[in-house]
């Protein structure tokens, strides 16, 4: 994990992680799609000053983060739909989201989210990954690579696909958008993941 100075982080956004004086949370939109959004946060993310999953549930009102257990699973709808890219799992297609739709995005490191995507599926919730093209412009965590989308990102398609585009279309701006300023703090240059 990346070292952060404590005494830094009162100058710093709660929610998108940038500085105070950078952060456009508060201009940010409200959206309520009729997919509900679920993170399952590796406690790890907890301590992280970036987080994409933070973002999503500022922009969608009906978004919310759960503090994973794999002893005691956080209690999830009988209509849940992991999204992670599990060996076998189907291409996530629209004729899935007709129905509303919890969606359970694990939010942790590419390992981290392989083990909890693996016990969510051994405990019986259907799962299906995103198609190939997907692409993400975060820019931001190392080993990432354009094609590891970030949480809010992941979140970002699946209502694209639902339909529900101005949602997305600001889920995936506004990661893009933090993602560029918290490079600029690390005075690295941002490749919006073209890398
Ligand atoms: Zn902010």
């Amino acid at each position: 994990m990346r070292r952060v100075d404590p005494t830094n982080l009162s100058h710093r956004c709660s929610i998108c992680g940038v500085f105070l004086a950078d952060c456009s949370c508060a201009e940010l939109p409200r959206f309520a799609p009729r997919h509900e959004i679920v993170f399952l946060q590796h406690t790890a993310e907890l301590l992280k000053p970036t987080n994409t999953a933070r973002l999503a549930c500022r922009i969608l009102s009906n978004a919310r983060c759960l503090t994973w257990n794999r002893v005691e699973t956080p209690p999830l709808g009988p209509n849940s739909l992991l999204i992670y890219p599990l060996a076998g799992a189907p291409i996530l297609e629209a004729g899935d989201l007709q129905q509303p739709r919890q969606i359970v995005l694990p939010d942790a490191t590419w390992t981290q989210a392989a083990r909890i995507a693996n016990v969510l599926r051994s405990r019986g919730m259907p799962v299906a990954t995103l198609p190939d093209e997907v692409r993400s412009r975060w820019g931001v965590r190392e080993g990432g690579g354009a094609t590891r989308v970030s949480s809010a990102e992941a979140a970002g398609f699946v209502l694209a696909l639902a339909g529900e585009t101005q949602a997305a279309r600001c889920l995936v701006d506004a990661v893009a958008d933090i993602g560029r300023k918290i490079m600029a703090m690390r005075g690295l240059p941002w490749t919006g993941g073209q890398d």
